[in-house]
């Protein structure tokens, strides 16, 4: 099929309208993230982080190598949109830790907060087990859809009500590969919808 051929055969930076927040932008950010935390529990001599897959996946690996303390890595995996942009309110978990968290120093790290009902559901289900500490890292925030009164204890970005994707946030499972946080081209979403 030719529309195929020459579909494949573009750019997938050609698919953005525009970029929010460059690579470069984003690789400093996580720096002095990775800072404050090793400030603040290389005192406590420990830190387990906590990814929200799959959308951590980039943020959890640059930010654990800007930490400077041995730390421990784990991942849950909760239902995600889909296709849709919309929040249901419903989380739905699909991978539990591996990891007992009781007396741990615990760091949630997620790519986005948006109505916040994800993480509110999250924080509740880990704060049963006991951890010593838990707190919350999050690469972007979109302060005006909040549902959940959640504590942000570490941010990236704040960023205005727009469907982002790139570095780790997907559209359709596609574009998390993408260095920067940028928003799609509206014939993206209309081609697949
Ligand atoms: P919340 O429960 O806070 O509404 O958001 C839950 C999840 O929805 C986020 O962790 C993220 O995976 C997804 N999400 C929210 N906003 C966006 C967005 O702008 N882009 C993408 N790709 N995912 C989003
Ligand atoms: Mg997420
Ligand atoms: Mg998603």
């Amino acid at each position: 099929d030719v529309a195929m051929g020459i579909e494949r055969e573009h750019s997938m930076h050609d698919d953005m309208a525009k970029i929010l927040i460059t690579a470069g932008q984003i690789q400093e950010r996580v720096r002095a993230l990775g800072a404050q935390i090793t400030a603040d529990y290389r005192p406590l001599g420990d830190l387990l982080l906590v990814g929200v897959l799959k959308g951590c996946a980039m943020f959890m690996v640059d930010l654990a190598r800007a930490i400077d303390m041995p730390l421990a890595m784990d991942f849950i995996a909760t239902s995600s949109y889909g296709k849709t942009t919309e929040s249901s309110g419903v989380v739905r978990m699909l991978k539990d830790l591996d990891t007992d968290i009781a007396g741990r120093h615990v760091v949630i790290v997620e790519d986005i907060i948006d109505s916040g009902l994800t993480l509110a559901y999250l924080r509740g289900h880990l704060l049963r087990r006991n951890p010593a500490s838990l707190r919350i890292c999050a690469l972007l925030n979109k302060p005006s859809r909040r549902r959940a009164d959640i504590p942000i204890d570490y941010l990236g970005f704040d960023i205005p009500n727009e469907f982002v994707v790139g570095y780790g946030l997907d559209f359709d499972e596609k574009y998390r590969n993408l260095p920067y946080i940028g928003v799609l081209h509206e014939r993206i979403y209309h081609s697949t919808a």
